[in-house]
């Protein structure tokens, strides 16, 4: 399977940075298993850049609702309608910052998946809660969010691992994907995140279980995010 690729800008763009980080993306021959994730306003510009690419686009959050009076809300359906094929969902900073919860989690992939768009759903351990020995039953329990629902991908983001340079190591990884896949089900692609670089993402793809990555901070250079990609 051709590893999944996406790249979560997160608070950071520009028009600029459409042009200076997304045109070389554009231009590199990459694949549809490259997706890059801007803030919401940039969507629009990142798809007219992306459009002579295979490589997609995602948004990094999507509404719990499909219309109405909801002030600065951005739905699904929206999403879909500049061109995203993917969203993230709940990942921990919006988990962490804004406060967001399972039955709130569980609208906004119901919302995705509503209108097709395919959801990578977060999930990963707080540090205290690795040291305790409960990271796997954690996140076992951060995806009982999506019984009963079509299938996801999967993103394992360990928390203390997230733009801190810290990686987990490969024993922690395949542990946690394997018991995600056991869960899931072994088709199920499980994402790894949390300080990949170009220099570790090779042998982070190379670990059992997992199916791609998620990149912060090195989505954010050119050339860095580029060599995250198996070519
Ligand atoms: C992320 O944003 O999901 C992430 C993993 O960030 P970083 O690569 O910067 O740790």
């Amino acid at each position: 399977m051709t590893p999944l690729i996406i790249g979560n800008w997160k608070l950071n763009g520009s028009i600029e940075m459409i042009k200076s980080i997304l045109q070389p993306i554009a231009d590199a021959g990459l694949g549809e298993n490259v997706v890059v994730c801007p803030p919401t306003p940039y969507l629009l510009p990142a798809h007219d850049v992306l459009k002579s690419s295979k490589v997609r686009l995602g948004a990094q959050d999507v509404s719990q609702y499909a219309q109405g009076a909801y002030t600065g809300e951005v739905s699904a359906a929206m999403l879909k309608d500049v061109g995203c094929s993917l969203t993230l969902v709940g990942h921990s900073e919006r988990r962490g910052y804004f406060g967001e919860n399972t039955p709130l989690l569980r609208k906004k992939v119901e919302q995705a998946l509503e209108v097709g768009l395919e959801v990578v759903f977060c999930v990963g351990e707080r540090l205290e809660v690795r040291e305790e020995g409960n990271a796997i039953a954690f996140v076992l329990e951060e995806l009982q969010c999506l019984r009963n629902l079509p299938p996801v991908i999967v993103a394992y983001e360990p928390v203390w691992a997230i733009g801190t340079g810290r990686t987990a190591t490969t024993v922690e990884i395949a542990e946690v994907h394997c018991a995600i896949k056991a869960a899931m089900g072994e088709n199920v692609p499980v994402l790894y995140g949390g300080s990949v670089k170009a220099d570790n993402a090779a042998s982070i793809l190379a670990i059992d279980g997992v199916d791609g990555l998620l990149i912060g901070g090195a989505s954010l250079k050119a050339e860095e995010f580029m060599a995250t990609v198996p070519r």
